[in-house]
């Protein structure tokens, strides 16, 4: 179905009052393909929008939003060693929804990425990650169907090419591929993973160290840490957290000797963004309606009336910031589109 001068508000969980000139709505694999076997006039510019909570519109998109909204979640087999399900879902599925039904199953493995807005199809996109797990670990493979000639193709684990909030989709073939159905590895008899102290003393406080109670107790952290995009717009992390060189971080430690610095690949350390900000000063700050959220300083908020350019203009005033303090150069993790 196709659709004219759509308003984007309940589009992105920033709340943002822009318009897009079109959208498509996506419902089957065979109606993708058909769509884009044909003309390609609507093809310039296009966006594969899912739930928008991880997207900054700073104007209105002039072009076609592709909007899928295939579903179904499927068994698709037990593996042969019995510790595995693989269990399939559609790109327009919420991805919360797909976490409860596994969770209900008793299926494990994904428990830890409890509500994360967005839907399914965007998790391969982002390699969705929270609490010592990433999806990159459970996914299989990803079906997709080329935007540009209606053709199928399946991405298997290594093929996404997957690192920090990070695959093929949003990096080399941006844009070229729709992702229409992703493929999960659920355990069977889940090992948890209570690597995060937050989250133990959670879960210990719900009682035994069980699949629903890993659920409820990142459900419980979540709620209290993060605004709730249904009452104030955000996009969660604003920005990725820093991998610098371990001489970098060890040159910061002596400057700064209570700065978290994590371990990460060989040679390498990972900073707390959120940490650095909250050093310039920016927790809880405000420029209009554009804001710093006052628990946690890697949230940007929309406080109702900002517009995209004034958030976008916050973000870049806490990077120079955040530069002239500590020299690092801070990344987004949000994805700006439209005119800046
Ligand atoms: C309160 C809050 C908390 C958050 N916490 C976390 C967190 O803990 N961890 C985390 O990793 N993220 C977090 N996020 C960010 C966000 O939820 C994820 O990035 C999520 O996966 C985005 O899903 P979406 O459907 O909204 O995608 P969108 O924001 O609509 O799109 C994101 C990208 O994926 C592409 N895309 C979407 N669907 C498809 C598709 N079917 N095929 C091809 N490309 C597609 C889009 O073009 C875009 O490039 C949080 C966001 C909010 C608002």
């Amino acid at each position: 179905m196709n659709y004219k001068n759509i308003p984007l508000k309940k589009y992105n969980t920033f709340g943002l009052d822009y318009i897009a000139e079109y959208m498509i709505r996506v419902k089957t694999e065979k109606e993708a393909i058909a769509l884009f076997k044909g003309s390609a006039a609507w093809k310039k510019p296009h966006l594969i929008l899912g739930s928008g909570s991880n997207i900054l519109f700073t104007s209105d998109f002039k072009g076609t939003i592709l909007y899928p909204e295939i579903k179904g979640i499927k068994i698709e087999e037990q593996e042969p060693d019995n510790r595995n399900v693989i269990v399939s879902a559609g790109a327009g599925v919420n991805w919360d929804d797909f976490v409860a039904w596994s969770v209900n199953k008793g299926f494990g493995g994904i428990e830890n990425l409890s509500l994360i807005p967005g839907k399914v199809g965007a998790t391969p996109v982002q390699n969705i990650g929270a609490y010592g797990v990433e999806v990159k670990d459970r996914i299989v493979k990803v079906k997709t169907i080329n935007i540009n000639d209606g053709s199928r193709r399946v991405f298997n684990n290594h093929e996404c090419e997957f690192s920090y909030r990070n695959s093929i989709f949003k990096n080399r073939e941006k844009g070229k591929y729709l992702v229409t159905r992703v493929y999960y590895r659920l355990a069977i008899n889940p090992l948890l993973n209570l690597s995060y102290e937050s989250l133990k003393e959670e879960v210990n406080k719900l009682g035994a160290e069980t699949l629903i109670n890993v659920r409820q107790g990142v459900i419980n952290l979540r709620q209290n840490k993060l605004p709730d995009p249904e009452i104030i717009g955000n996009a969660g992390s604003f920005f990725k957290n820093p991998v610098v060189e371990s001489c970098v971080a060890l040159n910061l430690i002596n400057e700064f000797p209570d700065i978290p610095v994590y371990k990460d690949r060989e040679g390498y350390m990972k900073l707390a963004s959120g940490w650095l900000i909250e050093r310039c000063g920016w927790k809880g700050e405000r420029r209009g309606d554009a804001g710093v959220h006052n628990k946690q300083a890697l949230v940007l908020i929309n406080y109702g009336n900002a517009t995209g350019k004034e958030i976008y203009n916050l973000s870049e005033e806490i990077r120079k910031s955040v530069h002239g303090k500590f020299g690092i150069d801070l990344e987004r993790e949000v994805e700006i589109v439209g005119v800046i």
